[in-house]
């Protein structure tokens, strides 16, 4: 009688933290490499490109269903074949403050990612039923410990480098009227800089492009 040789399965690698979590825990810019350089406003965490792809919400979040993909105005969506709900993406708006004082701009340091340790205008995501400018002068204070008061509406940003979401950044202009700087909440530094001394590490391109069009509307 032959004998029946039973091949031993080959041991599985497994994870106890998945790649994909790994690189999204580590924050780490991945640069584009050779022929093709990172431009301005191309900016991407590799793990942008997992939280961009619809494939990472299977379920419907109102009735569990798996969502299928349909074209439903023009776009191919991801939809729930039983109660009908529409995934639809949409950027989410944020507002933030360019404040000068003395002819010098405040900005705040990121104590998290992304972009940690980098600068940027005092400014934050608006939460359900907040006004733009209720936002601003919340996230101004929270980060800042100052009083503020809008005087105008600068200029509207589209952001693509937030590794959470796309953005739509508002930015007013404001002057202090009461407070002494002190960071909090998600910011590490707070500190006035001269025209001619703007970091060069300024989180998000939206911020970077809303300071230097602020720099140069000032010199025209
Ligand atoms: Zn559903």
């Amino acid at each position: 009688m032959q004998k029946i040789k039973i091949k031993k399965p080959k041991s599985r690698r497994t994870w106890t933290v998945s790649p994909v979590t790994r690189v999204k825990e580590s924050g780490k810019v991945y640069e584009r490499k050779g022929k093709h350089p990172r431009k301005e406003g191309e900016e991407e965490l590799l793990y942008t490109k997992y939280l961009r792809n619809e494939d990472d919400y299977k379920y419907c979040p109102r009735c569990s269903s798996e969502l299928v993909k349909k074209t439903i105005d023009h776009n191919l969506r991801k939809v729930c074949p039983v109660c009908k709900f529409v995934l639809y993406r949409n950027p989410s708006p944020a507002s933030g403050i360019i404040i000068e004082k003395e002819g010098e701009i405040l900005l705040v340091r990121r104590k998290f990612n992304p972009y940690m340790g980098d600068w940027s205008l005092p400014a934050g995501f608006i939460e359900y039923g907040e006004s733009p400018e209720s936002c601003a002068l919340r996230e101004t204070k929270e980060e800042t410990n100052l009083e503020v008061k809008l005087s105008s509406l600068f200029k509207v940003y589209s952001g693509s480098d937030d590794p959470r979401t796309r953005a739509i950044l508002i930015v007013y202009l404001g002057k202090i009227v009461g407070g002494e700087p002190l960071p909090g909440d998600d910011a590490s530094e707070v500190k006035f800089f001269s025209k001619e001394n703007i970091p060069s590490n300024i989180a998000f391109q939206s911020h970077r492009q809303a300071l230097r069009d602020y720099l140069s509307a000032l010199k025209s």
